[in-house]
């Protein structure tokens, strides 16, 4: 279930690309998986996830949250990550299969700006030439991340087309592409786009779920917790924490979208609970959009939920039932942030606080084991949280 299916999770995923990204598409499909397999690939990529990154993140059970949700309720830490989240080991792992496949360029699409510094982070770390496509409004609000990869050496493309955000973004990176089919890799920063990025991506960030497994054997005497949940924008870090357990039927995964300012508001998120089936950047699944196919603009408080899309794997575990997905607004996020801030003195994203939030539309049974993935640190929100009940 977690690998597609000739590119297709149930009917969603596939590549619906332009004939001229077919070269580089196909050359990624051809060699991933087995470059990836590779010892020496997988003897360098454990060894800077270990000493660049912090890996293995630590499993937090947090007596606070146990004891308000009268379960037993377990923090994944990747907000302890180099770079403050997740998506390092996405951006790491395809720069290196960018090395090996001979590319001497890397781009990609940020929108808060999160990806294009992991990606510019782990380009530093290698020595190669790093574009980063930025919508113009987007530079404009997120501007420490502009510093940020500026200073790393990467150079910051504004975009002025469209509503000029990460759709934009997305949509001159593909550009960038065709017209540098030999040189360059695309580092796409979630589990979207066409195939073979979202099992690419899944695949880097299975790390998660497979370490949950090591943590609660040794913790708990058992590998399996009753609950796995996620905050999904894109739906990478939901990938990785649900990766190892989607075939495990005691399992129960959640994913949590953002909901803005309500799901009926017309100011939202969340493309499985409003969204119809349709192609968004090169993929079949479920997205915001009109009844003539024009993408809707999402929203959400947090820029890395803020996504009109979803990846296929997370369309097709809902279509499936194998996944239950929960939405939760700005406030409620905003307010599980301060309380994860006071109770635990950890601040989370604004994204990873969405997945706290969800926790009140639960009802546990004592003996419940809860993993939730804290999939990045707040320093970034600090501005949006302190502002937000003025
Ligand atoms: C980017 C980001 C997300 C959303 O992206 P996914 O691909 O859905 O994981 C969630 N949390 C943090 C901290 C992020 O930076």
């Amino acid at each position: 279930m977690n690998k597609p299916i000739q590119g297709f999770y149930g009917e969603f995923g596939g590549a619906f690309i332009p004939e001229m990204l077919y070269p580089n598409v196909e050359e990624l499909e051809a060699r991933y998986e087995s470059i990836i397999q590779e010892k020496s690939f997988q003897d360098e990529y454990q060894r800077l996830l270990r000493d660049y990154v912090g890996r293995p993140t630590p499993l937090y059970f947090s007596e606070k949250l146990s004891a308000k949700h009268k379960a037993k309720i377990y923090l994944k830490r990747e907000d302890l990550n180099h770079t403050g989240a997740h998506k390092i080991n996405n951006a790491l792992g395809q720069v290196l299969l960018a090395e090996r496949l001979g590319k001497k360029r890397i781009i990609a699409e940020t929108g808060a700006g999160q990806h294009g510094v992991a990606t510019a982070t782990a380009c530093a770390l290698r020595g190669l030439e790093c574009i980063v496509y930025m919508g113009s409004v987007d530079v404009a609000r997120q501007a420490p991340n502009v510093q940020r990869m500026k200073m790393l050496g990467a150079t910051v493309v504004p975009v002025e087309s469209g509503s000029k955000t990460l759709k934009d973004a997305t949509n001159e990176a593909i550009r960038d592409w065709i017209n540098n089919p030999v040189d360059t890799h695309y580092v796409i920063g979630s589990v979207v786009g066409p195939h073979p990025f979202p099992d690419m991506v899944a695949m880097f960030q299975s790390v998660i779920s497979e370490e949950i497994r090591h943590q609660l054997q040794a913790k708990e005497g058992k590998e399996l917790p009753d609950y796995v949940i996620a905050c999904v924008g894109g739906g990478s870090n939901a990938a990785g924490a649900f990766y190892h357990f989607i075939n495990e039927p005691s399992v129960k995964i959640i994913g949590v979208e953002a909901a803005g300012l309500g799901v009926h508001s017309g100011k939202t998120a969340a493309s499985l609970a409003k969204g119809t089936q349709g192609i968004i950047h090169g993929f079949m699944t479920k997205l915001m959009q009109t009844s003539d196919g024009q993408i809707v603009e999402p929203h959400s408080i947090s820029a890395g939920l803020d996504y009109p899309g979803i990846g296929p794997l997370h369309a097709h575990l809902f279509t499936s039932g194998r996944g239950v997905f929960l939405s939760v607004t700005d406030d409620e996020a905003v307010r599980a942030g301060f309380e994860l801030t006071k109770s635990e003195g950890i601040l989370p994203a604004l994204e990873s606080a969405h997945t706290l939030a969800v926790l009140s539309q639960l009802a546990f049974s004592p003996t419940d084991i809860v993993v939730i993935n804290l999939s990045g640190r707040g320093d970034k929100d600090l501005t949006t949280y302190l502002q937000y009940f003025e």
